[in-house]
Formats: C-alpha cells, structure tokens, sequence
C-alpha cells in the first residue's frame, strides 16, 4: 500500500483533482501519489504566508522560541532518520549509505547549527554614538517577508532546510515547491513542523510542475526572496524575472568541479576519492568532481588503478548497504545521459569504462547507467564543459600544476574543486581555484558551520555556514536624535568629513 501526500497550505492538508504517482527509479513500484498543485495553489499559499506574516505571531516570538521549534524538529526528523532515509531512497534512488548520511543526517545537524546561531545572532546591534547631532544608531535585523524556497530532486531534504531554516528562524513566511519528482520529504518535513507548533501560514508546502507552478512562484509580486537550487539555466530564468520587483535571489546551481591529483599525492587514495567525488549519490550531485585532471608523468599508472577500482563499483538496488551507485532519476535523464554519450563519442572521447545503459535481467525496470569513465578527453569537448548529471567522469592529463590551473578555472561554473598531494602543494593550489568550496585530500566534505555555494555561474550567495541568516534578512538602520532642534547638522556630517 502506497501512501498518499496532501500539500500543506495555511496548517491544512488540501488535494487538487491531480495526483501526481511517485515511482521507485529502480523498480518502478508505485511509492507515493501526491496532490498535484497548480497556479491556484500558489496564489493560496502566498496569501497564507502573507497574512501570517501581517499577522506577525511568528515573527514577533522571541529567537529563543522560533529556534527550540526549530530544534524541536531536528529532533523529531533524527528519530525518524533510517525511515525517512529509506523514503528517500525509494522516492528518488540514492544510495540508502548516501540519504542517511548526507540527505537525512546532515539536514537534522544544519538544522540544529542554525538553531543554535539563531540564539546568539546580532538581531539588533546598537552602534557609536553620531556626532554632532547627538544621536543613537543602532541596527536592526528584521524578516524579508514571504520567502518562496525551490528545490531539485537530488537531494532534496538538505536544500530545503539550507533555505527554510535560516528563512524561518529569521521569521520569516515561507513557500517551499519541491521538485515534481521528489517531493516527499519536503511534506515530511512541513508534518513535523505542524507537529512542533509552527503557527498555520508560516510554512507552505506545494508541489507541481516547474512551468507553470515553480515560474508562477518565483514571479509572484507578494514574494520578497526566491531561494533556489536547481539547473543554472532556470536558476537565470528567475534572476530575469526577479529584475522587475528587485526581489531578492539565492541561487545553488550547476557544477563541472575540477579534481586535480598531484604528481606527489597518495594515488591510491586519490584514485578512491576520485570516484567517490563523482559517482557518490549516483553522480547526481553539483558539487560532484566529475573534470579528473591527472599529471601526464603518471597517466598509466592512475588510469590502471582508477580503472580497476571503478570496476568494483556495485550498481543495483539503493536500498543494499552495499551497493555504490544506484538508478538515475527517470527515463529522461537517461536518456539525456545516453545522448551526452553519443556526443561524447562523436568528439573523440574514448569510454574506457561504461558509456551506455546498464542491461541485464536486473535493471530491466528502472532507469540505469553504467558507471562511466572517459579518457583522453580535452577541455573544450562537451562532456568536459557541461553538467551531465551522472555517474561519469571525464579525465584529462595535464603537463605542469599551472597548466592544471588553467584547465580547472577554464569553465563556466565554480561550485566545487579539489587537490591531491602534499599539503603544502595542494593548498597552495586551492587558494587559487575558482570555487566556492574546495577540499584538500578529500571531497564532499559538506558542513553546517561553512558556507555552500559556488562563483561564476555556480549561484548567487551562499547557504549554510555562520552568516545564513544574512541571507534572509533586511538591515534597518534607526537613529534617533537627542540633541532638539533641526539645523542641518546631520548634513554636516556627510559635507564636512574632515569635522571642521
Ligand atoms: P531544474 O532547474 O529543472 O529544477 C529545479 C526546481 O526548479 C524544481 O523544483 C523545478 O520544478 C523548478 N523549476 C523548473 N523550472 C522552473 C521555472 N521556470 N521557474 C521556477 N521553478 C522552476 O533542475 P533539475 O535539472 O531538475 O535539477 C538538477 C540541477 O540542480 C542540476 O543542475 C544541479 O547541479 C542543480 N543542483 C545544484 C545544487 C547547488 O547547491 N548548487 C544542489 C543540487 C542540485
């Protein structure tokens, strides 16, 4: 028996006359029917957020009271973790070792970081004394409005609680769209939040379609902030649109991250992190490491190692503890993977691994890959310039550690990097790398207390990390003055900086 998911808009459970059939990608089992949400629904969730916030019960409670409920829901999700994980994992097909470490764990311990900023954050911060009119400043840090937070399928719990906690603890209103093809742990999460005492209105969960209801969000006028993680191209579509009302955007979008080994590193490891960069949560992450960059001098060597330990991968069902990788989301992704096969090969790209779907008697339902591995790939091919969102890795060889610069910062993006070497070497070499986040000896490393997000056309501002709730509030500055009378000193102030 599968269940089934209402969308939650002013504390209520509300169907449209369309469900949308959450199915299992590795099995095609029915997991879930969804209400299906519509342009309607939007407009109603909107209101609820905006009368709420007019309202002001929740942002007027104390940041000690918004972040226990905040706390008081990470604890609720922890207990439910190994169960909300395995929803996860049938919902969308990650790994089951992936959603209860990254997706579920790392969402309860963001939510708890924020939490705990929230109760020391400088929600007012009175300032010097302003001279000569003998006033008092201070400034204050106050809600947005009406947040609309939109989500992608691939990890879905964690991007919704990067933006709807530092959002909510902030006191602000939120609508949170989840991806058409992931949206449950997002309903999930608004029962918990239901269940800790969120007043109605404060949170609104509704599902449907990018176009029309995602668009319809985002442009909505009553909406102050759109926060968004998806494809970069959408993710420009809404900073277009956001021009008009000066709305405020944070965009978590695509990556190629440049994974580069040292001719000194430990091959052994960085072979192993390589494919862990790529292939973890079955590549369909944006910080993924999917650009190999490898010195020319020790080609065969890390090609033979990374071959034969990327032929140990096991592919199958997500739910095994021991399986690697599992299906990609659906049949268009596959088939937007197969065609980047086909253009791969076409360039001159040579699959030394994979490059076609996965087949045999156990992946005739589902939608599967096989984990790839190109060689002899340059820079300019399309599989070296564009997010192919899956387990494939392209590897490149490089003469000099400036050459590997150069290629690595030679991209569009600039979410995530890497280094393996020396350490000294290494980090010398991510100082230098275009990215927003860039891991020595290691990758994914992904942590409340630092910030996510990338440079160039990775995103816009950054989630998580000690200044989230920046993110999602307004600075006020109020001075008020004590010295009576009005003779133009404050002017004085601004056209005599020397104070003569
Ligand atoms: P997508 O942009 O198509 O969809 C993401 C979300 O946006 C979904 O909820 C979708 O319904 C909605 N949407 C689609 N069209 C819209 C529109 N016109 N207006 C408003 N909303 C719209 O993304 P996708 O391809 O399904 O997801 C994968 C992408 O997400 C990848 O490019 C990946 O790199 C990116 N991603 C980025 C991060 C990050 O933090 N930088 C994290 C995870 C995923």
């Amino acid at each position: 028996m599968s269940e089934h998911y209402s969308m939650y808009i002013d504390g209520k459970w509300i169907d449209t006359d369309e469900v949308y059939e959450i199915r299992s990608p590795a099995t095609e089992e029915l997991v879930a029917t969804v209400a299906k949400g519509n342009t309607a629904s939007v407009d109603a969730a909107v209101e609820a957020a905006k009368g709420a916030f007019a309202e002001g019960t929740w942002r007027r409670t104390p940041p000690a009271q918004r972040a226990a409920i905040i706390n008081n829901v990470a604890e609720r999700l922890g207990a439910r973790a190994d169960e909300l994980a395995a929803l996860q994992t049938r919902e969308n097909g990650a790994t089951i070792r992936i959603t209860g470490a990254l997706h579920v764990g790392l969402s309860v311990a963001q939510l708890q970081y924020l939490a705990a900023i929230a109760e020391n954050y400088e929600w007012e911060t009175p300032g010097p004394a302003i001279e000569p009119v003998a006033a008092d400043g201070v400034v204050v840090r106050e809600p947005l409005g009406v947040v609309a937070a939109i989500v992608p399928w691939n990890i879905p719990l964690l991007t919704t609680v990067w933006k709807i906690g530092p959002a909510l603890v902030a006191g602000n209103s939120v609508v949170l769209k989840p991806d058409e093809h992931a949206p449950l742990l997002a309903l999930e999460l608004a029962r918990e939040f239901d269940a800790a005492g969120l007043p109605p209105g404060v949170l609104n969960v509704v599902t449907g379609d990018g176009e029309p209801v995602g668009a319809h969000l985002s442009g909505h006028p009553d909406v102050r902030k759109v926060a968004f993680t998806g494809s970069t191209a959408v993710g420009k579509s809404i900073l277009r649109q956001s021009a008009d009302t000066v709305r405020r955007v944070t965009l978590e979008l695509g990556g190629k991250g440049a994974n580069i080994i040292l001719d000194d590193a430990d091959i052994d490891m960085a072979v192993d992190g390589a494919l862990f960069a790529c292939m973890a949560n079955n590549g369909e992450a944006c910080e993924a490491g999917t650009r190999l960059l490898i010195p020319a001098s020790r080609r065969d060597e890390i090609v033979d190692k990374l071959l034969a330990r990327a032929s140990t991968l096991r592919v199958g069902d997500p739910l095994d503890p021991a399986t690697h990788i599992g299906p990609v989301i659906s049949q268009t992704q596959r088939d937007r993977i197969l065609n980047y096969f086909r253009i791969a090969a076409e360039e001159g790209a040579i699959a030394a691994l994979g490059g076609k779907a996965r087949s045999g008697p156990e992946f005739d339902k589902g939608y599967w890959i096989e984990p790839t591995i190109y060689l002899d790939v340059t820079n300019d091919m399309r599989v070296a310039r564009e997010e192919v969102f899956g387990p494939v890795l392209v590897v490149m060889t490089y003469d000099t550690d400036e050459d590997a610069l150069a290629v690595a910062n030679d991209t569009n993006y600039g979410l995530s990097a890497g280094v393996w070497g020396s350490e000294e070497r290494a980090t010398a070499l991510a100082r230098r790398l275009e990215a927003g986040m860039v891991w020595v000896n290691n990758w994914h490393i992904i942590h409340p207390a630092y910030p996510f997000g990338g440079y160039k056309e990775s995103g816009l501002g950054r989630e998580g990390g000690p200044n989230a709730i920046d993110e999602y509030v307004e600075e006020k500055f109020i001075a008020v003055d004590r010295s009576g009378g009005i003779e133009n000193k404050a002017f004085a102030i601004v056209i005599d900086p020397a104070g003569d």
